[in-house]
């Protein structure tokens, strides 16, 4: 899995703790008055200034499975790899951590049998949209999300949960790491200790 932020808003909790000053007529300066501001606003359950920070992150080698799951966030922005535009013939499968060496010895045969007939089909003409139906569910995807910081409050805290699947708690797990870097106040609270 390869989780690379792309964007971000500039100085996102100088940002936050303006627009929640606006509400508030608090007065303050520097950066740790407004992280006191950002972790008081969230403590009240006023997330809503945390709606104009955003970041992207660009998502790879994860599974169709764990993009099935992420992008039913309705309020996050996707663009997904599609395969039935791009030959997706070198791409690889994720691996599951249950599986012992001799599952997974056995899926990888399938899955190179899957490919051989993916191949087969495309040569005999066969769109890729139609070929792509024998590709299994574990076929590695790429993705670009985009989601502001409130909607990523939410993500994280469904997708880090110990009842979430375990591919998407590892890409939760490495968001949060990133976002905490670049603005620790909104997700300092999330996952437990950093
Ligand atoms: C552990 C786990 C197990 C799951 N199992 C299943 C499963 O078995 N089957 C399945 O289908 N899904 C499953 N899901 C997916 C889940 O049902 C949600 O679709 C997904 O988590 C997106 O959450 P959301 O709707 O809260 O978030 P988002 O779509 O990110 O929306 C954020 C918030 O905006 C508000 N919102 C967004 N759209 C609307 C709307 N139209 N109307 C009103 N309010 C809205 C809601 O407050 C919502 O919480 C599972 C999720 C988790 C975390």
């Amino acid at each position: 899995m390869q989780v690379q932020l792309i964007a971000i808003t500039a100085d996102p909790e100088a940002l936050i703790a303006r627009a929640g000053r606006v509400s508030h007529r608090s007065e303050g300066k520097g950066l740790e008055a407004d992280r006191k501001l950002i972790r008081r606003l969230i403590e009240l359950g006023h997330e809503s200034v945390l709606e104009h920070a955003v970041a992207t992150f660009e998502i790879a080698g994860v599974s169709r499975a764990c993009a099935n799951q992420l992008t039913r966030h309705r309020l996050a922005s996707f663009v997904q790899e599609s395969q039935r535009y791009v030959d997706v013939r070198g791409r690889g499968m994720v691996r599951p951590p249950a599986f012992s060496d001799e599952d997974w010895a056995r899926a990888k045969e399938l899955y190179a049998q899957a490919v051989a007939l993916y191949e087969e089909l495309l040569a005999r003409g066969v769109p890729k949209e139609d070929a792509r139906f024998v590709l299994p569910i574990g076929a590695e995807t790429r993705l670009v999300v985009t989601a502001n910081f409130r909607e990523w409050r939410h993500i994280l805290r469904l997708r880090l949960d110990k009842t979430a699947q375990w591919e998407i708690r590892e890409l939760a797990r490495r968001i949060l790491g990133i976002l905490r870097e670049h603005a620790p106040s909104v997700f300092e609270d999330l996952g437990g200790a950093p």
